[in-house]
């Protein structure tokens, strides 16, 4: 399972919580806030979640 804690960054509309997407990835931990801050899921992670991966 590479389900994640939900965070977001600042530059970004959307939140990540899967390890292996490819966007969360390009995106340094210092950068890395907690939780999902309203944001709608990233399309990446979602895909993933579909895909059980
Ligand atoms: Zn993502």
């Amino acid at each position: 399972m590479t389900k994640t804690i939900a965070w977001h960054a600042d530059k970004e509309s959307v939140y990540h919580d899967n390890n292996k997407c490819s966007r969360a990835e390009s995106i340094p931990a210092t950068k890395r806030r907690p939780g999902a801050a309203d944001r709608p899921q990233c399309p990446e992670c979602e895909k993933l979640k579909v895909e059980q991966k």
